[in-house]
């Protein structure tokens, strides 16, 4: 259905948990979140009715996302409801990367399509820092898993951080040429609680740009990303100016929560309980909160923090 604004809404992104085996300094406290009682979150049978009302409504892509979705106990029960829907034709699922060896393959039986895989250095130690967690070694055997499985696409998504991964903008983008994935900057969003970056953490998407002179840039869009191409590259680079150029004229998303709110906007605290009702009720609240999608959200920058009244863990990015 289109919003107040003429926007179609065809994609829902929906966290199935809150939780997570990595603490990204840019996403969550170190200290976890206080897991919050069983009975607040939504049910497995809950999620399955919010993505049938979602599809009565004309969503027809639905990403999986958390907090981690592979610590979720019943993910691939999830996966697989979900992907049999009428009118869901795609199923897609975003991870950090580091239970992939185990679950690449069952995802894909599940019905997941397109993966997309969080990976912000290709440094040990740098991943041990921004993560807070060792795990590097997970997370490459992870998207070597994804690649074998034969996804039919994965996205790497880095989280551009001045004075982290700056100085790995060229090796990052190299895996497009080893590799057939994409590579996408994402711009560091200052959320709620991700207080210690400073000013010069928040680089444009231009950085890459500049950076990367051979690319070519390509027609079109990929969504929310600007896409280009290294010469010879077997997938593309996308740039997601999140922050430097946000892109609300052509949003076609909501967002539902693992404990069941549905935010028609990633940075504002506007939200639309759905826990507790059935179908009927789901799809009004939807209908309720598309229409209800502002314009644009306020200004982000390093001064100016998301109003979104949650860190991205609790959102699902
Ligand atoms: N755990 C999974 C993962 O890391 O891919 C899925 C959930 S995570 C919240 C989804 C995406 O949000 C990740 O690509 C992550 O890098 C991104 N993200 C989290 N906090 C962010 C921030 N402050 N700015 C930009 N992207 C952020
Ligand atoms: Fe976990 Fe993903 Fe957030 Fe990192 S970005 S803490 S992997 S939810």
């Amino acid at each position: 259905m289109r919003d107040n604004f003429g926007r179609e809404i065809t994609y829902l992104r929906l966290s199935v948990t809150e939780l997570c085996n990595l603490r990204c300094r840019y996403c969550m406290p170190e200290d976890g979140v206080c897991k919050k009682s069983h009975a607040d979150m939504l049910t497995e049978d809950e999620m399955v009715t919010a993505a049938k009302a979602a599809a009565a409504l004309g969503i027809t892509k639905i990403r999986i996302t958390g907090g981690e979705p592979l610590v979720k106990r019943n993910i691939l029960s999830i996966c697989e409801r979900i992907s049999d829907i009428e009118g869901i034709n795609e199923l897609c699922l975003t991870t950090n990367g580091t239970l992939l060896k185990e679950f690449a393959v069952p995802l894909k039986k599940a019905g997941v399509s397109r993966l997309n895989i969080s990976l912000d250095t290709l440094d040990p130690e740098k991943f041990a820092h921004i993560t807070r967690r060792d795990g590097f070694e997970a997370a490459a055997e992870g998207i070597r898993a994804a690649v074998e499985a034969g996804f039919e696409k994965i996205k790497i998504n880095a989280v551009l951080i001045g004075g982290f991964n700056d100085d790995e903008i060229v090796s990052l983008a190299e895996l497009t040429r080893k590799y057939p994935v994409d590579v996408r900057f994402i711009e560091l969003m200052p959320m709620y609680d991700s207080g210690d970056f400073k000013q010069d953490a928040y680089l444009p998407v231009d950085a890459v740009i500049e950076e990367l002179g051979s690319m070519e840039k390509l027609p079109g869009n990929g969504g929310v990303a600007d896409l280009y191409r290294l010469p010879g590259a077997l997938g593309n680079i996308g740039l997601i100016s999140a922050v430097s150029n946000h892109f609300c004229g052509s949003c076609n998303r909501i967002r539902l929560t693992a404990d069941g709110k549905i935010k028609p906007c990633l940075h504002s605290d506007v939200e639309f309980s759905v826990k507790g009702l059935d179908f009927e009720g789901m799809k009004a609240q939807m209908e309720t909160a598309i229409l209800g999608k502002p314009a644009c959200h306020d200004p982000l920058s390093a001064k100016e923090r998301s109003h979104a009244g949650r860190n991205m863990n609790q959102i699902g990015g």
